[in-house]
């Protein structure tokens, strides 16, 4: 028996690079959501409506009333790599928008039919697009893959249908659209809580009644009544702006809202940690606040938390699109000032509450 010899090195080509990242970026469609809302975000959209068929593996259709897209930007849209919000490593510091990398719509492109409809508001009509693996392509066989001028409102609407058509593996895996369509409306509450002037809907195509609707100028409260639950609302106590580290020269802010020791928050999804308006997780603020609360709820319960942290320094913005788990330098101190500000709201909760009880 003779071993093989070594097996030759060659590159991979472009198309493969790009179907492998595609499927790193995009998991499964509520990451696609993730991504397009916060593209209707960037584009200062103050209406954002969503619509899904099967969980979001038929069918994803975003309308935005934000920018628009400049005609001649539209070869450009789903290339990797292209973005109009980065120029030059420097602008990382100071970047105020959630994309910068220019791979979503990209990722999109190579794992669903993609379609574009746009209008800037300089613009006479909205123009159309498809797109596939990075590319305009015809709208059907035998036409230029061109945009084509259409009637349009300003704004943008993006569809991408059959997500993952080309990937069966993945599509096989994907047992329950129901189970999808829940984690896409656990980030479009979670943004609509986070972003109130903008008036969302999320809905299933063909039903007229949204399971997410927002109006424009809304407040977090308000849209946390309306999209958990009145009570939750009603008995949130608000986290005072604690100010983390103070004696570092870069010290972040955190406020925020949490449930108090009445509300038994069971139910999944009551945890929401935006960090420089990003949605993201940490387990270790995730367990110490949880910790806290074992001295206030009965065992098994769980706390509603909203926690919004303010960084100048703006470090957190080069993680990787697909890793929500954040970490920050001198972690445990940061935990710590997190802690004690929630602490402090369930404080004063439990002196008003026991003046109440003795008069
Ligand atoms: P990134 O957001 O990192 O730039 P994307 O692939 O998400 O990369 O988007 C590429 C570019 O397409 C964006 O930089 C933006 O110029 C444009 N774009 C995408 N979605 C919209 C939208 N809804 N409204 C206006 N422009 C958009
Ligand atoms: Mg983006």
């Amino acid at each position: 028996f003779e071993p093989a010899g070594p097996r030759p090195i060659k590159k991979l080509t472009k198309d493969v690079i790009n179907q492998i990242a595609a499927a790193e970026i995009i998991h499964r469609p509520a990451n696609a959501i993730k991504e397009l809302l916060e593209n209707s975000l960037d584009a200062g959209s103050t209406s954002i409506k969503i619509t899904v068929k099967d969980g979001g593996l038929k069918l994803l259709q975003i309308t935005d009333n934000g920018s628009g897209i400049n005609k001649t930007d539209l070869p450009l849209l789903c290339e990797r790599y292209a973005t109009s919000k980065l120029q030059k490593f420097e602008d990382l510091q100071q970047l105020g928008t959630y994309g910068f990398r220019g791979e979503a719509l990209a990722s999109i492109s190579y794992c669903s039919h993609v379609e574009v409809v746009t209008k800037t508001k300089h613009d006479g009509c909205g123009w159309k697009a498809h797109y596939q693996d990075g590319h305009l392509i015809p709208a059907k066989p035998g036409v230029p893959a061109d945009p084509r001028p259409t009637a349009a409102n300003d704004g943008t609407v993006i569809t991408a249908e059959d997500l993952f058509y080309n990937m069966p593996l993945r599509k096989r895996a994907f047992k329950s659209p129901s189970d999808e369509y829940n984690r896409i409306l656990d980030i479009v509450t979670k943004y609509a809580v986070h972003n109130p002037h903008v008036a969302w809907t999320c809905k299933k195509a063909g039903t007229s009644l949204p399971e997410v609707s927002t109006p424009a100028d809304s407040t977090a409260k308000a849209n946390i009544a309306n999209l958990y639950t009145p009570s939750l609302a009603n008995e949130l106590l608000e986290v005072p702006l604690a100010v983390l580290q103070p004696e570092h020269k870069l010290s972040a802010k955190c406020k925020g809202w949490v449930s108090n020791a009445n509300s038994n928050w069971a139910r999944k999804g009551g945890w929401l940690l935006f960090i420089n308006n990003r949605l993201v997780d940490s387990s270790k603020i995730r367990k110490a606040i949880d910790a806290l609360y074992t001295a206030y709820l009965p065992k098994g319960a769980s706390p509603w938390v909203y926690l919004r942290q303010i960084d100048p320094a703006k470090i957190d913005v080069n993680v990787h699109p697909t890793k929500s788990e954040v970490h920050f330098l001198n972690e445990d101190e940061m935990v710590d000032g997190i802690v004690s500000a929630v602490q402090t709201a369930l404080a004063g909760a439990n002196v008003s509450r026991s003046f109440t009880v003795q008069t």
